[in-house]
């Protein structure tokens, strides 16, 4: 079967690739500029005409100015359905882009932690990010941006707060920050998983479970999320749990609630209903919530939230 990335990829500025070629043409494009934003898409599709062609493309999008783009034509025997048709075009996608994955890989990051969020980074993030960025060569920081319910943070305002904590605070060798186009389902612990497979073939080994990921309001057990991942043992990718973890005064500084031994006055939760409050008011507590750049940030929008009713 001449399937995937065994064939000739083509570039329509550049003429045929291989696999190999397209990948180090992607690495020499992405090193041009260095500070812009990349989006790397795989997608295929299927025409049938007096025969039928699966196309697999590959764009490499420098956000904001220009693509490089490279296509790849296999030929096929007729298939009898449709959902034949779809599962093979899924299939050719999900070979490419693990092959491709598998070569930045290669380049350093045997095993990379994913972060999913959809909100503004608070301490208690940037400290759970790189807990788990110890236990990998690489952090992958992966907002989710769509559509959200109301009162959860602007896709714009997550984005820019994590650019400025990013550039702040994490190490720019070991930290990707990229977006997930993505609509929350809001499924709890079955969405976990499901965020946990997507991250997967997006190259990541390392997946955190936040308390209630994917949760909303009270409506599943904090923990069930995490639970819920002993049910998939051969996954594929490790889940890295994320306790709580608080702001100790007498500890002077954010700590994991499990190794801190005070309580009462002494530590502050990261509530984010005290977090909204704050950004929307500001007031000299917000410095023990975010760093000043994000905070900063934030505020300088006048819309921070998604509206509609609560
Ligand atoms: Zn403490």
């Amino acid at each position: 079967m001449a399937a995937g990335s065994a064939g000739w990829f083509v570039s329509p500025s550049r003429g045929r690739r291989t696999l190999e070629g397209m990948y180090r043409d992607l690495v020499e494009y992405m090193a041009e500029d260095p500070a812009a934003r990349y989006k790397l898409i795989v997608g295929s599709d299927s025409q049938l005409r007096q025969e039928l062609v699966f196309v697999t493309a590959v764009v490499c999008h420098r956000l904001g100015k220009g693509a490089r783009y490279y296509y790849q034509r296999v030929r096929h025997r007729r298939m009898a359905s449709l959902r034949q048709r779809i599962f093979y075009e899924t299939s050719l996608s999900l070979e490419v882009a693990g092959d491709l994955s598998r070569l930045f890989a290669e380049r350093g990051w045997r095993t990379v932690a994913a972060f999913q969020t959809r909100n503004v980074p608070h301490l208690g993030h940037e400290f759970v990010q790189k807990m788990a960025a110890l236990q990998t060569d690489g952090l992958l920081i992966h907002p989710v941006l769509g559509e959200k319910k109301a009162g959860d943070f602007r896709d714009e305002v997550i984005l820019a707060a994590y650019r400025a904590l990013v550039d702040g605070y994490h190490r720019p060798d070991r930290t990707v920050l990229a977006t997930m186009a993505y609509t929350m389902r809001y499924a709890g612990p079955k969405e976990a998983i499901h965020h946990a497979i997507v991250r997967k073939n997006f190259g990541a080994s390392h997946f955190c479970v936040g308390r209630d990921h994917a949760g909303v309001g009270a409506f599943y057990d904090p923990l069930a999320a995490q639970r819920e991942f002993a049910r998939y043992p051969d996954l594929g990718v490790t889940p890295v749990p994320i306790g709580e973890v608080h702001l100790c005064l007498r500890c002077g500084g954010v700590v994991a609630a499990d190794t801190c031994p005070h309580g009462g006055d002494e530590v502050r939760p990261f509530s984010g209903t005290r977090l909204r409050r704050l950004l929307t008011e500001g007031g000299a507590e917000l410095e023990e919530l975010v760093r000043p750049e994000v905070a900063a940030v934030v505020r300088s929008f006048s819309r921070p939230f998604v509206a509609g009713a609560r």
